[in-house]
């Protein structure tokens, strides 16, 4: 069950969440948000499993990041090269244990509908934004795709601050938390 908090935020936000699972179409599919996805237990064979507070928050964080045009497009029309690099462990949001692109990766994206650099400070404001809204909501960091790895929300952004750094991407890092500052959106 997703938390009250969460819902309420999705509402405030004007995001709209459906009950449905991210693999048969997409994450999010231009309307809506999914609430479950699949998790493979062989190469066939899966279980629906409802999806994190934390993967819902992080979603909701690509919502506000978004621009105007990218709202209405799957995936917020983000490149799939971007998410490879971005999200290279297996067992991630875009890659399945076995390496191989999760069918709910949005296939014709290999450009994505802005710029790559734009797509990487929009990755990293997602991820600051959960983190943020997930602290003050007293969120658990867990996300489906990788129960019980994140301890806690300080354990979550020191490993995507490494990510970062080891991506080259700290830059980006630093122009989404003044984007989201002067969006009024993060106080410090
Ligand atoms: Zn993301």
């Amino acid at each position: 069950m997703l938390s009250p908090a969460v819902l309420q935020l999705a509402k405030n936000l004007g995001a709209n969440l459906s009950e449905r699972d991210a693999h048969a179409s997409y994450a999010f599919d231009g309307q809506t948000i999914a609430t479950h996805k699949r998790r493979y237990l062989d190469d066939d064979l899966y279980e629906i499993v409802p999806l994190t507070d934390h993967d819902i928050l992080h979603e909701l964080g690509h919502w506000v990041m978004a621009e105007e045009c990218q709202r209405d497009l799957p995936e917020f029309g983000l490149a799939l090269g971007v998410a490879i690099a971005a999200y290279g462990p297996p067992g991630g949001e875009f890659l399945d244990l076995y390496g191989n692109i999760r069918p709910n990766v949005y296939q014709g994206a290999f450009e994505g509908v802005v710029d790559k650099g734009e797509q990487d400070i929009q990755e990293q404001g997602a991820q600051l934004l959960s983190s943020y809204w997930g602290r003050s909501l007293g969120i658990s960091a867990d996300m489906a795709s990788d129960p019980d790895f994140f301890r806690d929300w300080n354990h979550y952004d020191l490993h995507k601050t490494k990510e970062a750094n080891q991506y080259g991407w700290l830059g980006n890092r630093m122009i989404a938390m003044q984007r989201l500052m002067r969006m009024d959106i993060i106080h410090v």
